[in-house]
């Protein structure tokens, strides 16, 4: 047997991480918060052994979370296309600021909330502030993976972006949430309904083996817990205001041609094992 901590949690960077590894790095997370049943009693039966193949994997991989297993933390992972790529239906500045400021605002938020924690855990920080460091945890640690998520499933038309769904999750939309068409109509209405700040949600929930759609509110609030998000619309006023200004039912509109249901399908089938 090798060493069974070092190499393992290196080499796990470069594939999906099992969940054992995603609950260390972020447990707590509803957003990431896949069969966590399942998932002990293989961490019980594995303490401290290799990434073993548990079945279902987690939504997003290290390098797409941008974690750093030695360090513990987090960086900004890199837009997967230009941020003009997406043009006209949101625009490179809107997709800069969005990537560049508000999204890295998270990382750091996130690694701040973590050696806080680890401070009060040492003895050394103030434990009274426990409830502040764990909403921070919350909702910076999710608004990371929301944003994390939501440059994946999202592409120019002319690299898979728009169009109707595919594979694994045009059949469960068929079977679960009416087809295409019952799909958008429930889809758009919670996104243009979200109140203030939030997300709408095409969710798989392993159990049952269904999908649903969430309104989220903030970053976090309002999600089912075990669920799995595939798809999520960012529908903050930041999202969207610099080019539709208070029109988010037009942006919404308009979002369904840059949605890349290729990576979509793909991330379900992944997390379905
Ligand atoms: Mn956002």
């Amino acid at each position: 047997m090798s060493d069974p901590l070092v190499p393992q949690e290196r080499s796990a960077a470069a594939r999906p991480l099992d969940r054992r590894t995603v609950l260390g790095g972020l447990g707590g997370l509803t957003a990431l918060a896949a069969a966590p049943i399942a998932a002990s009693a293989a961490v019980a039966a594995h303490p401290g052994g290799a990434a073993h193949d548990h079945g279902a994997h987690a939504l997003l991989t290290a390098d797409e979370l941008g974690f750093d297993a030695a360090s513990g933390r987090y960086a900004l992972p890199p837009l997967p296309y230009d941020p003009a790529a997406l043009e006209p239906v949101i625009d490179a500045e809107t997709m800069s600021i969005h990537h560049g400021r508000h999204h890295a605002g998270y990382v750091r938020g996130l690694n701040r909330a973590l050696d806080r924690l680890a401070e009060i855990r040492a003895g050394e920080g103030d434990a009274g502030l426990i409830k502040h460091w764990s909403r921070e945890l919350s909702f910076h640690g999710c608004g990371h993976v929301n944003h994390a998520l939501f440059w994946q499933v999202m592409a120019p038309p002319d690299a898979g972006g728009g169009g109707s769904p595919v594979g694994d999750v045009r059949a469960l939309i068929d079977r679960d949430l009416g087809g295409e068409a019952g799909f958008r109509v429930h889809f758009a209405a919670a996104a243009k309904a979200v109140e203030a700040s939030g997300w709408a949600w095409l969710v798989w929930q392993p159990g049952s083996d269904r999908l649903m759609i969430l309104q989220g509110e903030r970053q976090q609030d309002l999600m089912l817990t075990g669920v799995v998000p595939i798809l999520g619309i960012d529908v903050w006023e930041h999202a969207y205001y610099l080019k539709y200004r208070n029109r988010r039912g037009d942006y919404v509109d308009a979002w369904f041609d840059v949605v890349n249901w290729p990576k979509v399908d793909e991330l379900l089938r992944r997390v379905r094992g």
